[in-house]
């Protein structure tokens, strides 16, 4: 026998997937779940996922101010993580009611940065070498891939970092388009990742286009312009097997 359980799931909708630079906005408490963790039906900050943390940021009704301190996605939802427990009396008062919400724009702005950065190593390593990804990871103050690459010499590690900053420097526009998900796939360049990772049963997938330099499937946030980027820097090399490299890079100064 076949046990349905309906569930009313709330949707999030994810305003940091169509406005990398949107900063504040305005959402309806629709789900407390717990004293610190609660959902909104729309929101700006980005949940940890695809090697991109977590943004920060302040929810705020009525001068009453809760820090964001995590955020992470549950399915269709946004699930924000307080800094301080709301009381029961918070609860009631709440729940369905409209707040201002903002990103730590500074953490966020550098994510950003970092994260355009490795699509340029990676656009680099893909077209020179067909190297795919195998796992990365964005921090503030740097960020890493791994891929399937056999060779790291001193040489092509030099021209990786030379073509990567002569790609910041074109100052080329980033932009984000949608499509079908089996028209996306047929696009064999648009999906990097070594192992079939990707969720199944969407309907459409997001594509982050460096233009006419390098496209791929992409959840993150990004800068407008590569020039934003700065200088990139090369930090640090892991040999991780025959097969699997790590490039670690820093950005040195900034736009
Ligand atoms: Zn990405």
């Amino acid at each position: 026998m076949e046990i349905s359980v309906i569930l009313m799931v709330e949707m999030t909708e994810m305003l940091y997937l169509y406005d990398h630079y949107l900063k504040e906005f305005d959402g309806v408490i629709v789900e407390i779940l717990d004293e610190k963790s609660i959902v909104l039906d729309r929101t700006a900050i980005y949940p940890r996922g695809g090697g991109q943390p977590s943004d920060r940021g302040l929810i705020s009704y009525q001068g009453n101010d809760f820090g964001v301190v995590e955020s992470s996605k549950d399915h269709d939802r946004v699930i924000h993580i307080l800094s301080r427990p709301i009381s029961d009396r918070e609860k009631s008062l709440l729940i369905g009611k409209q707040v201002h919400g903002s990103v730590d724009w500074d953490l966020r702005y550098k994510h950003m940065r970092h994260h355009t950065a490795l699509h340029i190593l990676s656009g680099i390593v893909y077209q020179k070498f067909g190297s795919r990804i195998t796992g990365g990871q964005i921090y503030a103050d740097r960020a890493r891939l791994d891929f399937t690459l056999d060779d790291m010499s001193k040489e092509r590690l030099n021209t990786i970092e030379l073509e990567m900053n002569k790609v910041v420097s074109d100052n080329r526009n980033v932009k984000t388009f949608w499509l079908g998900t089996e028209e996306a796939l047929e696009k064999k360049d648009l999906y990097r990742l070594s192992a079939d990772l990707l969720p199944k049963g969407l309907e459409k997938l997001r594509i982050v286009d460096i233009e006419g330099f390098d496209a791929q499937l992409d959840g993150g946030t990004h800068v407008a312009r590569t020039g934003e980027v700065g200088t990139v820097k090369i930090s640090r090399t892991e040999n991780k097997g025959k097969d699997n490299k790590r490039i670690e890079i820093v950005l040195t100064s900034g736009a």
